[in-house]
């Protein structure tokens, strides 16, 4: 299953289909490649998977204009209806579910079992749950209207399912949307447009539009883009901000995180050392709210870090095709450049380091599972978000330590508590300044919670009827009255 030959085999012939290159997708329809294309590649392997357009000013125009011609007809289209069509969507991705699967771990490089159990289902589950929030829009939100033409800028890291993430719920709401999928991770997004022509989707109600940062930039910017929904880093979701000020645009930012990952005297250390594997070795680490920063009481700190380290030996880095995989591969050079000059920066700073002995394919963009001890908390690898598989880990000796520490850092993401003292561990919960609290879990998503930051993680939330409200707003009426006096 999902590394099955045929899977594999259907990923092989839809990009062997696709051999001359992708084009956008707008109003139903794909455009030419043209002549100024990127190429899209496996860091697993450094293979060429595809050619794909390189979105200009006028190619985002012409997806704009399309998105506001279909916006009418898709906003007065009864919710009832509206929800037909997501659960089309929905079953769709279920039906290709193994190919997406297949599709995603090429281009991305995270495991297959990631891909094909958490990534896909996630997906289709958005999909439903949004689903029937279309057909309660009209009681649920009185008087609410959507808001129009939205704009989309998703990241790398879980491409398809911040397609859905984003897509989801807009569409729920009655808007129409232009996404632009991440340059290094295209290939589900123009899969999914295949699946909208499929589902009969309205032509305009979704277009995609890929490219790098100035596509991007030239969807903020549009005049007619009602709404910016962003997911990426920090920095660029800085110039989102500046770049909407004053136009009256909507704006959600979902952004990094360091989130922290605390484990308190009395917890189950062995479950919370495989909280600590879904923490920070899910995805290669490349998770916004990965618990990066492991905080441990004092008196359990050693015995703590002699499991993890026994746990990190039997971790499997590799193939991504490979169902036994647990770390991928890394998305693109660029990002393990990145990670390798923050793990030198780490070392040098009196970090220490263990990397459990692993066999790294010779080829390929691959890290190995890391761990930081003896780690200061005003050194880079506790306040950078290293975005790859490398924890830091600091110790505590009080419940307000705990507290501070987790909240030494300039995001406010997720954070994740260890303990079997359940008042404890609420205490602490409402003590930290994350947008999302985890007690004795992690990395735990679910399309009818609301998710995102505060600081400088972002502000709006994604799912449940928080997210909705984000693509909803309330008309201006212009009253009218008659005059008394004729
Ligand atoms: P990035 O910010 O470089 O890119 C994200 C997207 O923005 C890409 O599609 C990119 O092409 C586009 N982009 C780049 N410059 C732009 C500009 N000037 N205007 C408009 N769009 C532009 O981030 P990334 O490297 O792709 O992703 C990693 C970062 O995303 C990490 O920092 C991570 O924490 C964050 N992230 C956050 C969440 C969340 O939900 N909070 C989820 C996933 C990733």
């Amino acid at each position: 299953y999902g590394t099955s030959p045929e899977a594999s085999d259907v990923a092989r012939a839809w990009l062997a289909a696709h051999g001359d290159g992708f084009g956008h997708f707008i109003e139903g329809a794909f455009t030419p490649p043209g002549d100024d294309t990127f190429d899209v590649s496996n860091p697993a392997t450094g293979e060429t998977l595809a050619r794909v357009a390189q979105g200009s000013a006028a190619d985002v125009d012409a997806a704009v204009a399309a998105a506001a011609r279909a916006f009418p007809g898709w906003s007065a289209t009864p919710g009832h209806v509206r929800a037909r069509h997501l659960y089309a969507l929905a079953r769709l991705v279920q039906k290709r579910e193994r190919f997406l699967a297949v599709l995603e771990t090429l281009d991305n490089g995270k495991p297959i079992r990631e891909a094909r159990d958490i990534d896909v289902p996630l997906v289709a589950r958005h999909f439903y749950h949004h689903a029937g929030w279309a057909e309660l829009i009209e009681t649920e939100f009185p008087g609410q209207v959507p808001v129009g033409v939205c704009g989309q800028i998703i990241p790398w890291n879980f491409p398809l399912l911040m397609l859905a993430w984003k897509i989801a719920p807009a569409l729920a709401a009655g808007n129409t949307v232009v996404l632009k999928p991440a340059e290094f991770t295209p290939l589900t997004a123009l899969a999914f447009a295949e699946i909208c022509r499929e589902a009969g989707l309205p032509p305009g109600v979704v277009n995609i539009v890929c490219g790098d940062g100035s596509t991007g930039a030239a969807l903020v910017r549009h005049p007619c883009v009602a709404k910016v929904a962003f997911t990426g880093s920090t920095e660029v979701g800085r110039q989102i901000r500046e770049a909407t000020a004053g136009s009256g645009k909507k704006l959600s930012l979902e952004l990094g995180g360091k989130s922290p990952f605390v484990v308190f005297a009395d917890a189950d250390l062995d479950a919370a050392v495989e909280g600590v594997v879904d923490a920070i070795w899910f995805n290669g680490g490349q998770v916004c709210c990965a618990g990066s920063r492991i905080l441990v009481q004092e008196g359990v700190a050693e015995r703590f870090y002699a499991k993890l380290r026994r746990r990190m030996a039997t971790l499997r880095t590799g193939d991504p095709l490979d169902k036994s995989t647990d770390v991928g591969a890394i998305v693109a050079p660029v990002q393990l450049d990145r990670i390798r000059s923050l793990v030198a920066a780490g070392e040098a700073e009196g970090g220490t380091l263990f990397q459990a002995d692993t066999d790294l394919p010779a080829t390929g963009c691959f890290f190995p599972p890391s761990l930081f001890t003896d780690v200061e908390p005003a050194s880079t690898v506790a306040e950078v978000e290293i975005f790859g598989p490398v924890a830091v880990a600091m110790t505590f000796r009080t419940l307000d330590e705990a507290v501070a520490l987790g909240n030494n850092t300039r995001y406010g993401l997720a954070a994740s508590i260890w303990s079997e003292n359940i008042d404890l561990a609420l205490d602490v919960a409402a003590r930290v300044k994350a947008g999302v609290v985890w007690i004795n879990a992690t990395n735990v998503f679910d399309a009818a919670a609301g998710f995102g930051g505060f600081k400088e993680s972002g502000f709006g939330r994604e799912g449940g009827r928080e997210g909705l409200e984000e693509y909803l707003t309330h008309p201006v009426r212009e009253v009218k009255r008659a005059s008394l006096t004729g």
